[in-house]
């Protein structure tokens, strides 16, 4: 199956299924990890033809979406001759993604790049949308551009090496597309066990395709596009505060999102029963759900950290019931330290 992300000029097409011959008449350069390497690059290698195929592996992990990372690739590009018409394919997850598409973006003031996202948050977010970067010492993605790939190819085949709470991560980002924008996929997810292929799929399309309404609407994060970070303005807090080594991105996020919607019960946006279904659909995947806020002050000092928060207005991505959003901004600091007290109470 295949959506369309519709951006007049840089449009392109997600598709999803078994992976497909691709013909490149170019250079190309896989850029990967050992991991994903090891496990999936004959099966990559045995559908791609190209002029050249050069493939330039990065360290594993998010603390390697740095900088110097990107300088190794770039260096690569020069040695071999890579040009304007040159083409990069992100093999991996969302670290790889952003870093190549980032590279992509300023190699010789850029080029294209595709993406063959192996994670399910990649496959779901980080694929889809054209956001690049990098982090440096003063925090995530601080370092980036918006570079749209030519061409997203998801082949769920990739997630059966996934270890279990990769996959929960990425089904954390899944859910928050429901409770934000479709009641009904919401209702999809509480029926159906993502565990089983066919479900998996229908909820990747679903998910994908509110995420590709959403780019088209807002390319560059003016308004709706920001609704993507429920439950990260609060995770965000948390992955600094755990130094980033406790939780994964997507498991930050799904406590992120609890807390926020104690925030949206305190502002009578969502009722405590609606609370208590995201939640179990949370705990279903073993999403983690609580996290022991040691002062709800010092917490709130953080968010000022956060580089979506302008200096003394903090946006909050809100769910309104079930199925839509709210941004709300200029919420009293006592009713902000209230619902995190709430939420510690689990009430
Ligand atoms: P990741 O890229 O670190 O991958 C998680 C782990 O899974 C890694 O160890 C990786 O090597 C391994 N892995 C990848 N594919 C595998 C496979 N098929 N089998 C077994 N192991 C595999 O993390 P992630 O969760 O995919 O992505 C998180 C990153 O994505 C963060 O850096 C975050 O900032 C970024 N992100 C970007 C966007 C965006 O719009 N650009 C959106 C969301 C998240």
């Amino acid at each position: 199956m295949v959506i369309n992300i519709d951006l007049d000029d840089k449009s392109y097409e997600i598709t999803i299924g078994n992976l497909s011959k691709l013909n490149f008449n170019t250079k190309v350069a896989i850029i990967t990890n050992p991991k994903v390497s090891g496990l999936w690059m004959q099966k990559l290698l045995s559908s791609l033809q190209a002029k050249e195929v050069y493939i330039i592996t990065i360290n594993d992990g998010e603390q390697y979406k740095n900088m110097q990372m990107v300088e190794h690739i770039l260096d690569n590009l020069f040695n071999h001759r890579f040009d304007r018409n040159s083409l990069l394919i992100a093999f991996g997850g969302g670290v790889i993604g952003d870093i190549t598409g980032f590279c992509a973006a300023i190699f010789q003031r850029g080029i294209e790049f595709i993406q063959i996202p192996t994670t399910l948050l990649s496959q779901v977010d980080a694929s889809v949308g054209g956001k690049t970067g990098v982090n440096n010492r003063f925090g995530k993605n601080l370092i980036g551009a918006f570079h749209q790939p030519k061409a997203v190819y998801i082949d769920t085949q990739f997630l059966s090496t996934l270890p279990k709470r990769e996959f929960s991560a990425g089904v954390a980002e899944i859910i928050k597309m429901a409770v934000m924008f479709d009641k009904e996929f919401f209702n999809f997810l509480q029926k159906s066990s993502l565990y089983e292929e066919n479900n998996l799929q229908l909820a990747i399309k679903k998910a994908v395709e509110l995420k590709a309404w959403v780019v088209a609407q807002d390319e560059k994060e003016k308004g709706l596009r920001a609704v993507l970070n429920y439950g990260h303005t609060f995770g965000h807090v948390i992955e600094k505060q755990t130094a980033y080594s406790t939780y994964l991105h997507g498991e930050a996020v799904g406590i992120g999102m609890m807390m926020a919607n104690y925030l949206a019960i305190e502002l009578g946006l969502l009722a405590k029963e609606q609370n208590k279904e995201i939640k179990k659909l949370l705990q279903t995947y073993q999403i983690p759900i609580s996290y022991d806020i040691k002062n709800v002050e010092n917490f709130y000092d953080q968010f000022f950290f956060d580089k979506k928060s302008s200096q003394n207005s903090i946006k909050f991505i809100l769910p309104q019931g079930i199925g839509q959003h709210k941004i709300v901004q200029g919420v009293d600091k006592e009713r902000v330290l209230t619902s995190m007290k709430n939420f510690l109470k689990g009430s």
